[in-house]
């Protein structure tokens, strides 16, 4: 911090006597600042690394399962709504199917009831035949 490279400034003893004042405190705070910013941008490494690889899935709003994300997405996304046991639509195939099931137990007990009522139909016609027949005979 002299002379020693030609520069020759009126103030460059009072620069020198600050330098050697202070230099260990301004070489602490340099390199205070450089600790902090290393550690920052680790820290932003880190981060950003972590943003990268969460940009490069998606996952399922119901049973967190990751999803790569491509060019195929919606495709993939598609596909695991079909078999997420999670997801809302389930509950509502479940309800569909459940509802199949009973509208083929009713209309199994619908055709027994015509089936008992065709029979007894039958029986009456035969019943009113007879004694129609038998009205005749007495007058
Ligand atoms: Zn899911």
């Amino acid at each position: 911090m002299s002379n020693k490279n030609g520069g020759c400034w009126p103030e460059q003893e009072a620069i020198d006597a600050w330098w050697r004042r202070h230099q260990y405190e301004l070489k602490r705070d340099v390199t205070k600042y450089r600790v902090e910013r290393d550690g920052r941008v680790t820290k932003l490494e880190a981060e950003n690394k972590e943003l990268r690889e969460w940009c490069k899935a998606t996952r399922c709003a119901y049973c967190d399962e990751t999803i790569g994300v491509d060019d195929d997405i919606a495709t993939k996304l598609t596909e695991h709504i079909r078999i997420c046991s999670k997801h809302p639509m389930r509950a509502i195939e479940a309800e569909r199917d459940a509802n199949k099931n009973r509208i083929a137990e009713l209309r199994a007990q619908l055709d027994e009831a015509r089936h008992e009522n065709t029979a007894a139909w039958i029986k009456t016609e035969r019943l009113e035949a007879e004694i129609e027949g038998l009205e005749d005979i007495n007058g």
